[in-house]
């Protein structure tokens, strides 16, 4: 029950808005109003952005009501999706993130490291089930060949021409990179021409150096990922981006990393 028994949270779909702006403090029903007035292109503040973020009880709900409200409005009750295949080409990995259960050592007895023909199999068959794209990463061995990342793309859109292919973290790219020694554009030009589609916008988790520097230190800094996604976003190449939270951050970083994508 939220504090003056508005509504349990599962049950908030069936609330409005007038239901339970009179609850709400000042401060959260000013910036939800501002949104519900003015939608699509609002811009809350930081102070604003903050409050939402740190909403509780009633005012938690009122934040999930509103923002049913707003997605009702601007994109109605039509969920779409993308049939997709993850294709995830080694395990092994020396990067050491401290949340990863997928990562191993190179001489840990489950590892695996998929061949060209092997990935280009899994494609195919993604393709026959009725899937569109393939998400294609993995995890960092020491040792890649210099243009790995570029042949995985070739052998796929050598096999199914059609698929899109959303492949490679910045963290990836960046690895790319320091094989090739090719500069950052030069890297995402080829790999475009190659058949690279979009980018997945993961390796973000929480964009602040001091967070990465306890979660996984020995991965690219917060500014290396904003520089790949923005020269990616320079050459055409749209993206996804991630935030992972519900560890050491703060919602003050959830924010922070909101505006930022903003
Ligand atoms: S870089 Fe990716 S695969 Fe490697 S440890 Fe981190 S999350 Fe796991």
């Amino acid at each position: 029950m939220s504090k003056s028994g508005i509504c349990d949270l599962e049950s908030f779909s069936s609330l409005e808005w007038y239901d339970v702006a009179p609850h709400l403090s000042s401060e959260v029903r000013t910036a939800l109003e501002h949104v519900l007035e003015t939608q699509e292109g609002v811009l809350l503040s930081r102070e604003q952005s903050l409050a939402l973020a740190n909403a509780e009880g009633d005012d938690l709900l009122g934040l999930l009501v509103a923002a049913d409200e707003l997605r009702r409005e601007i994109v109605g009750n039509i969920v779409t999706y993308v049939v997709n295949r993850n294709i995830n080409f080694t395990n092994i990995c020396f990067v050491g993130c401290k949340f990863c259960a997928f990562s191993r050592g190179p001489r840990e007895s489950d590892t695996y490291f998929l061949n060209f023909e092997q990935v280009a199999a899994k494609a195919i068959e993604a393709w026959e089930l009725g899937a569109t794209e393939v998400c294609i990463q993995g995890g960092l061995p020491h040792g890649l060949p210099p243009f790995y990342y570029r042949d995985i793309l070739c052998a796929v859109k050598r096999a199914v021409p059609g698929m899109h292919i959303h492949a490679f973290s910045p963290m990836e790219i960046v690895y790319g990179v320091e094989l090739t020694g090719m500069s950052l554009g030069d890297y995402l030009r080829m790999l475009h021409d190659n058949g690279l589609d979009t980018l997945p916008g993961t390796a973000a988790e929480i964009l602040d150096d001091d967070v990465r520097f306890v979660l996984s230190r020995n991965k690219l800094s917060a500014e290396q990922w904003k520089e790949v996604i923005r020269a990616a976003h320079h050459l055409g190449i749209r993206s996804t981006s991630t935030l992972m939270y519900g560890h050491v951050e703060t919602p003050a970083h959830w924010v922070n990393q909101l505006l930022h994508y903003r």
